[in-house]
């Protein structure tokens, strides 16, 4: 029979996780750092040579005029991916963590999410959170603090602060 700390250990878990699960978690967009890749189009027109499209069309093109990349050669693509946080904006709620400031500044929100998911919260360039609880639009975040295991054990969650851009 499980000792009653496991038995408040579970429930509390079973709790948190219906908190980002469901009652106040919202799903996250992260958005990692953009990479420089070669514009498909004008690799395409390199090996049909200067004066061809890849459409294989008549009109001669100028290299600088590419409409895919403006002539660069290279796009920015950014990578995005989903996570599911739970957010507090009210201040009053926060929990005091590394980095908490004593005066917590307009735009800074405290958010809880599960440990498993801590290798893209890292590689993220930003957030956009979707406030779809809170009614108030859509914010691009960063992150303003080192995230922190969060809860009894250390082992399921982690908090961090954000700050909206
Ligand atoms: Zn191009």
């Amino acid at each position: 029979m499980p000792s009653i700390d496991t038995w408040v250990f579970e429930k509390w878990e079973e709790q948190i996780d219906s908190f980002i699960d469901n009652d106040f978690g919202v799903p996250c967009t992260i958005v990692y750092p953009s990479r420089r890749i070669p514009c498909t189009e004008c690799s395409t027109r390199n090996k049909l040579g200067p004066n061809r499209n890849s459409h294989g069309g008549p009109m001669p093109f100028n290299f600088h005029q590419c409409a895919l990349c403006g002539g660069d050669g290279f796009k920015e693509e950014e990578a995005t991916d989903n996570i599911q946080l739970r957010v507090y904006y009210d201040r009053r709620k926060f929990r005091v963590i590394n980095g908490t400031p004593i005066e917590i500044p307009d735009g800074m929100v405290q958010v809880i999410g599960y440990l498993r998911d801590i290798g893209k919260f890292e590689r993220a360039n930003h957030f956009i959170l979707h406030k779809n609880i809170e009614g108030l639009g859509t914010s691009r975040y960063k992150r303003d603090s080192k995230w922190v295991p969060h809860g009894f054990k250390k082992n399921r969650y982690f908090i961090c602060n954000l700050i909206r851009e």
